[in-house]
């Protein structure tokens, strides 16, 4: 039996398979820009091995330009054009990619800059244009062809003039809807940013002329327009220069530019990793806690990139909850992508540099916190809540790895301290790590219940924020020390057993027990003699797991 090909409605097939991959109208600039990046980029491949061409940085490049009379936006580039058929089946039929293939042919020599994949960006151009024109001259042709599409039904190749190689991608803009604003396309601010936005790290200069003004000659009050090709983006990637040669102010400046925040960052984190995955990473700890920190609006995440090209602004997989304070992007060429090249697919890369960057997080972490105290005091007077948050949540399964990073308040060193420096002072026949909770220093100092320890010459941690006593709690034990709590029924402290009051103390006052139980009831659960009060006539005490200050916070939470 003959087999038949199937056959589509391409002009239904194409809107619905644009309108479906993509979110963002905006992106038809991205996904053009990147082609003539590719063009470029074959070219600078070819001369690799071609002793005949030469590589001449100035020549390339891409240009954005707007003619708002016609409605048109034109990007054109110097790459290496297209012949007839390639116009014919690289534009001609969809989800073909003459990049994969290109890729693929010359797999030896590293093309692994080379942005497409899926032969769908191309098609993008129609989101925003009623018709599009493509007019290409190839590497060694003479001759030079025009593509035109309206979307619709197809579309048409003719000869054409052109001098240079290289293509132009003629797009006339939409006009405006009730839902969307095509004209924004002719604007240049806002090409700009979009620009900007996707595209800044792209190796080859786009440029576009750029209105601005200057007085006119011999008057100083009166200006005119005047018309100058401005570079648009950053083109280097300060994450793919050399770590030597960049200073704590490049770092910061690309921290401000990229509104990570309006703060300076307190620390740096550069990761070039070639190992089980490639990719390049800065990442920054920022040195005040945002705003919006610790609400629901806040969002984590880092930006990602593939190749120089953004991929998504926030990728929360990238960052566990715990460190969500933490801003930056990773730029990774090993990722798998979608087809919208918005989103990736779950994969075991992802997962991969998710975990690298986590250790690296914490090492850095520690190292500032062993190296460079006074900035580890700042970064836990700002996030330092969500570490111990992050000790509490989840059942405790990070708590091995966040309980390093923990400090609390000192009774001897008034300062805070790490678990660490408290084990390494306690006297040897000390048993537990003691903690006493409240609202303040001041007020957690005059508990009755501190006294008997600090008397020993015993350290206490003091307890003030809210989530401390039941990260303590998920902790239980550090470094085979248990942690106790001052207002904890047996403190383990020796005098206590040759100090318990004694039978005669105890039956004396029962009556006067019985009496004060009996006012408190339903408040307390017992009354007895203690031998624990030095200069405060009483205090109270819990039995069990819960402080009373534990209880608390629970009463106010279910209330
Ligand atoms: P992809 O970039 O994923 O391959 P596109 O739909 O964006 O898919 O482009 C399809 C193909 O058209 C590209 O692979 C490339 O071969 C060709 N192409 C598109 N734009 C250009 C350009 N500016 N110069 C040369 N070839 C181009
Ligand atoms: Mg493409």
């Amino acid at each position: 039996m003959a087999k038949k090909e199937f056959k589509a409605e391409s002009k239904r097939m194409l809107e619905m398979m644009i309108n479906s991959i993509y979110t963002q109208k905006e992106i038809f600039l991205r996904e053009l820009i990147s082609n003539a990046s590719d063009a470029i980029d074959k070219i600078y491949y070819k001369a690799l091995s071609d002793e005949e061409l030469v590589f001449n940085k100035e020549d390339y490049y891409v240009k954005v330009t707007v003619d708002k009379a016609s409605r048109t936006l034109t990007i054109s580039d110097t790459g290496i054009g297209m012949t007839e058929e390639e116009m014919e089946s690289n534009l001609g039929i969809i989800a073909r990619s003459g990049s994969l293939a290109f890729k693929n042919e010359n797999e030896a020599k590293d093309g692994h800059d080379i942005i497409g994949q899926f032969g769908v960006g191309f098609y993008s151009a129609f989101m925003v244009a009623d018709d599009v024109v493509v007019i290409s001259k190839a590497l060694g042709s003479d001759k030079a062809f025009k593509w035109e599409s309206l979307g619709a039904d197809g579309y048409t190749i003719e000869p054409y003039e052109k001098e240079t190689v290289g293509t132009e991608v003629i797009l006339t803009i939409k006009e405006n809807t009730e839902d969307e604003q095509y004209d924004d396309y002719l604007e240049e601010y806002r090409l700009k940013s979009i620009i900007k936005k996707y595209s800044d790290f792209i190796r080859f200069p786009i440029k576009m002329d750029v209105t601005g003004s200057q007085p006119k000659e011999g008057s100083e009050t009166e200006f005119e327009e005047v018309i100058e090709e401005q570079i648009v983006n950053s083109m280097v990637p300060i994450w793919r220069k050399n770590k030597n040669e960049l200073t704590t102010e490049d770092y910061d400046n690309f921290y401000a530019e990229k509104r990570y925040g309006y703060d300076k960052p307190l620390k740096h984190i550069h990761i070039s990793a070639d190992g089980a995955v490639e990719y390049n990473a800065i990442l920054f700890i920022p040195e005040s806690t945002p705003y919006d920190y610790y609400t629901k609006e806040y969002e984590k995440g880092l930006e990602l990139y593939s190749n120089g090209v953004l991929i998504m602004s926030k990728s929360a997989d990238l960052l566990p909850d715990y460190f969500s304070f933490v801003k930056g992007m990773v730029d990774s060429s090993d990722l798998s992508l979608n087809i919208s090249r918005e989103m990736l697919q779950h994969d075991r890369q992802l997962t991969l540099i998710a975990k690298n960057i986590k250790n690296k997080i914490k090492s850095q972490l520690q190292s500032l916190l062993k190296d460079e105290r006074d900035k580890y005091e700042l970064f836990y007077k700002a996030f330092g809540r969500q570490l111990k948050f992050g000790v509490y949540n989840d059942y405790g399964i990070n708590k091995e790895t966040l309980q390093d990073l923990l400090m609390f308040y000192s009774s001897t060193e008034k300062k805070l301290v790490t678990l660490d420096e408290y084990i390494a002072r306690m006297p040897e026949e000390q048993k537990f790590i003691y903690y006493a909770s409240g609202e303040s220093v001041e007020r957690i100092e005059k508990l009755p219940q501190t006294e008997i320890v600090a008397d020993k010459g015993y350290e206490m941690l003091y307890l003030t924020d809210d989530i401390d006593e039941f990260a303590i709690k998920v902790i239980a034990t550090y470094k085979e020390k248990e942690f106790k709590s001052v207002s904890s029924g047996d403190l383990g402290i020796e005098a206590d057993e040759s100090e318990k009051p004694t039978e005669a103390e105890e039956s004396e006052n029962k009556e006067l027990f019985e009496a004060m139980k009996g006012i408190l009831s339903g408040k307390v659960k017992n009354v007895k003699a203690s031998k624990r009060l030095k200069t405060h006539p009483v205090c109270l005490s819990t039995e069990g797991e819960l402080t009373i200050e534990m209880e608390k916070i629970l009463k106010s939470m279910s209330t």
